[in-house]
């Protein structure tokens, strides 16, 4: 309302001037001289305040000149936007210091590197993890002081959607976490982590899990290896003490393929890291597990549908235990026919295992791969399991950057998938 009245205001002084001007040239005999007059004075009063807003937006720091009429209404207008402009500059700049403040005060590393991958920013935590100092290393590109070359080819591949572990190469190495986020116009925020401890606390239980099957392997041999002779010795060949022989040889069994597959868990988690590059055939391999597991389950009818040339990268033995692992459960479980497939699809080399068995209930199918977790303990005693079976397709599906899927309806069956990065067609050839 204040600004209409200052427009209002301003329009009658310029009638009301234009009006003198009239009258006083009409009174000379010559009205549109005083008009013309009084055209003038306006325009050099506009000049003149124009003059004022020119001067004071040269420097806009400064309080804005009293005008008063129009032009002050549009200086009092510029003044007022530059000042919310202003605010949110500074509160954007509070919250920034605020942000730098706390990233500064981590423990972990924080590094900022821009589009064209040279370091914007980094907290003190970076030159203790990585030996990166700020400002001195402001503008230099990251990939020259990280020269990890796992590091390297994480970051120039650029998919962090998974963190990268970097394990240490020799003795007081740290092993480091690291999380890599894009935000701006193709800037990284970059977290690295010490997690020498955890990484330590898994190689000791590695380590001792390994050491303990391994121990326990001999003294069983010999056991077993007793309880065999008994049970093939005259003086035991009565049925009160063929009993208790023959269940002393199922549980040395027992024993004998849980510290297998233990060792087997341990073996693959130790070369988890070490490249696995050999190329290898999925077909062929499948091929090979299913005559093998045709001598052990004679009677049952596996169904194979397989692509050729589906090439892979990876560990022979490693994938061949997957495979089996995957196979022979859908033989324990499910007393009708198995479906196995092989099959290219994009850049993925596709494995499932389908049965029409016992299914599982959806409760229990994310805690299938964890060790020793059954669905029915003495059904899988029963069947000859060791609960190990799922975690080393777990292990060996993450060592291979696999995904594992499993897919199950209490009832009505399984199916277990696989999809691995496949080969390029000119690695094959
Ligand atoms: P196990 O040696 O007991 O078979 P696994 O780790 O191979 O151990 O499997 C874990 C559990 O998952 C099994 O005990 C079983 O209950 C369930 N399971 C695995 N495969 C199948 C399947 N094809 N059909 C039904 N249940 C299955």
């Amino acid at each position: 309302m204040a600004r209409d009245n200052i427009w209002r205001r301003e329009m009658r002084l310029i009638l009301l001037l234009i009006a003198s001007g009239f009258v006083m040239g009409a009174l000379f005999g010559r009205p549109v001289w005083g008009v013309c007059a009084a055209l003038i004075f306006i325009l050099a009063r506009w000049s003149y305040q124009l003059r004022a807003v020119h001067r004071w937006m040269a420097e806009p720091s400064a309080e804005p000149p009293e005008t008063g009429g129009v032009w002050g209404l549009i200086l009092d207008n510029i003044y007022q936007l530059q000042r919310r402009n202003r605010e949110a500059q500074q509160r954007l700049e509070t919250a920034l210091d605020y942000l730098q403040d706390s990233l500064a005060a981590m423990r972990d590393a924080a590094l900022i590197v821009d589009a064209q991958e040279n370091i914007a920013w980094a907290n003190d935590s970076a030159e203790f993890l990585l030996g990166i100092k700020f400002p001195d290393d402001q503008g230099r590109p990251l990939v020259n002081l990280i020269r990890s070359p796992i590091f390297q080819s994480y970051f120039e591949v650029g998919d962090f959607s998974n963190p990268l572990r970097l394990l240490p190469i020799s003795e007081g190495d740290r092993c480091l976490h690291f999380e890599i986020a894009r935000f701006g116009a193709g800037d990284r925020l970059i977290f690295a982590r010490d997690v020498t401890e955890n990484y330590r606390l898994e190689q000791m239980r590695r380590d001792f899990v390994g050491n303990v099957s391994h121990e326990l392997r001999t003294p069983l041999t010999v056991i077993k290896g007793y309880v065999d002779t008994l049970q093939a010795m005259d003086e035991f060949q009565n049925a009160r003490l063929q009993r208790p022989l023959e269940q002393m040889s199922q549980q040395t069994s027992r024993m004998e393929n849980l510290i297998r597959d233990l060792l087997w868990l341990s073996r693959i988690e130790t070369v988890e890291t070490l490249r696995k590059t050999e190329l290898l055939d999925v077909s062929i391999l499948i091929e090979e597990i299913v005559v093998q597991l045709g001598s052990a389950y004679p009677d049952r009818e596996i169904r194979i549908s397989l692509e050729n040339d589906v090439q892979v990268r990876g560990d022979r033995s490693e994938l061949h235990s997957a495979l089996s692992n995957l196979i022979v459960n859908a033989l324990k479980y499910s007393d009708s026919e198995v479906v196995v497939t092989c099959c290219r699809h994009e850049d993925r080399a596709v494995f499932s295992v389908s049965d029409t068995g016992i299914g599982i209930a959806q409760q229990h199918i994310a805690r299938l791969t964890e060790r020793f977790y059954r669905v029915d303990k003495s059904r899988s005693n029963e069947r000859g399991g060791t609960g190990l079976g799922l975690a080393i397709v777990k292990h060996v599906a993450a060592s291979h950057q696999a995904d594992f899927q499993i897919e199950s309806e209490l009832g009505i069956g399984s199916c277990f998938r696989l999809s691995l990065p496949a080969a390029p067609v000119s690695d094959a050839s």
